[in-house]
């Protein structure tokens, strides 16, 4: 392949491809219309098959190093009752413990070591035209790009997604339209801890023993306002530690993103030399935190098929069949949360103990096996 591989958004999919086309040495240029990564103050965990796949992509010792090891589950009630609780490690064994890390280091380790001719920060994409030799990408600077292949890395919003497929695909997720995040100071929080109440669900994860991330959210479908009386409402009463974390946020709003949960389900993500990475193609609500682990799957994925300057457009297609199942799991496995999350909270109570760990293996399990090619 002479021509470049034209990567649209320097996020997770973004970078984690580029830094697989690198090491193979395929030619690639990254376009990412911010300056920095957005939510870089925020923290994601993420579960043993990111690790894993972070693992192949040369960063393991890097992960290894970073934010917090999550070595064990606690899912509870509002009012503090254990429901059930995951062994972390023994599930994923030790070298693919799942891990909670600021954001902005997973894009630091992911862009190490990449040129920086390579990466055009500040510049956007805002139209994508092929033909049956390449493609080609207008800039927000006016300017034009050519490549073999287009990769729409760009996230929930994707340019290149409304550019090839139209607006279609794009709902509310069924969990919680919409969701709070912050830090905040660790009041002694040493695991993965989630509350799950009939209005609320709250979860806490330590991202080092003095900072904790935090996650709030409607419980079985709705909006989580924008506002704080929304926040306060929904968990004053909850226990501690969710008292001591929901005063520090309140008193400093600052702390607190406030976003939509979308979700993307299109029956394609290829269209000759047009492709689809990332949240971009399957955007899926954080139930089952596999928005990374499923972003650096696919750029792996894809990196190998290009691998070799084959045909481009037979590379994405190809992408796309093997992918396919395994995001189809995870969506699966998300709905299927999301409506037990919306059951009363005394059958909840009633049912997690026995069908909770058996949700966790059913959701994981399938995940811890890695294949390349099917
Ligand atoms: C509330 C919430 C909590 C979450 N928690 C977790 C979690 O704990 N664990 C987990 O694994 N996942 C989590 N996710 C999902 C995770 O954040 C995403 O799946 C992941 O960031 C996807 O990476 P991406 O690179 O595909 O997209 P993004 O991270 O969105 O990156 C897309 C990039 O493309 C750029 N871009 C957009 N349009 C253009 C354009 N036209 N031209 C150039 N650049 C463009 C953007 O600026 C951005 O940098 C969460 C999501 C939400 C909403």
């Amino acid at each position: 392949m002479n021509e470049p591989v034209l990567i649209i958004g320097a996020g997770i999919a973004g970078l984690a491809l580029a830094r697989a086309l690198h090491h193979a040495d395929v030619p690639y240029a990254i376009y990412e219309r911010r300056t920095e990564a957005a939510d870089a103050g925020l923290a994601i965990n993420l579960p043993g098959n990111a690790i894993t796949a972070l693992h192949r992509l040369g960063l393991g010792d890097a992960i290894a190093g970073a934010g917090f090891p999550v070595l064990r589950r606690e899912y509870r009630t509002q009012r503090g009752r254990l429901l059930f609780g995951i062994d972390e490690t023994a599930f994923w064994g030790p070298d693919a413990t799942p891990h909670c890390v600021r954001r902005a280091d997973l894009h630091a380790m992911l862009r190490d070591g990449l040129p920086d001719e390579n990466l055009h920060l500040d510049l956007g994409v805002t139209a994508v035209r092929q033909d049956e030799t390449g493609v080609e990408v207008d800039l927000s600077d006016g300017s034009t790009a050519r490549g073999a292949l287009v990769v729409g890395a760009d996230g929930v919003r994707s340019t290149v997604r409304r550019a090839t497929f139209g607006e279609q695909g794009v709902r509310a997720a069924v969990l919680s339209a919409a969701s709070y995040r912050f830090m905040a100071p660790n009041p002694g929080v040493d695991c993965w801890a989630a509350w799950i109440g009939d209005r609320g669900t709250y979860l806490l994860l330590p991202v080092s023993p003095d900072e904790v991330y935090g996650f709030a959210s409607a419980t079985g479908g709705g909006p989580a306002a924008p506002d704080l009386g929304w926040l306060a409402e929904t968990f004053t009463g909850f226990p501690e530690p969710v008292g001591q974390t929901l005063k520090a946020v309140l008193a400093d709003p600052s702390r607190l993103y406030h976003s939509p949960i979308e979700e993307i389900r299109i029956p394609r993500w290829t269209h000759g030399r047009a492709v689809l990475i990332g949240d971009a193609a399957h955007a899926t609500a954080p139930v089952w935190a596999q928005g990374a682990a499923l972003a650096l799957e696919d750029a792996e994925v894809l990196a190998g098929l290009l691998v070799g300057g084959g045909d481009a457009a037979a590379a994405a297609a190809r992408f796309e069949q093997v992918r396919r199942p395994r995001v189809t799991h995870v969506q699966t496995q998300t709905d299927r949360f999301s409506k037990t999350a919306g059951l009363p909270g005394w059958v909840r109570a009633l049912t997690a103990p026995l069908a909770g760990p058996a949700g966790y293996r059913a959701a994981y399990g399938p995940l811890r096996e890695w294949s390349t090619t099917s």
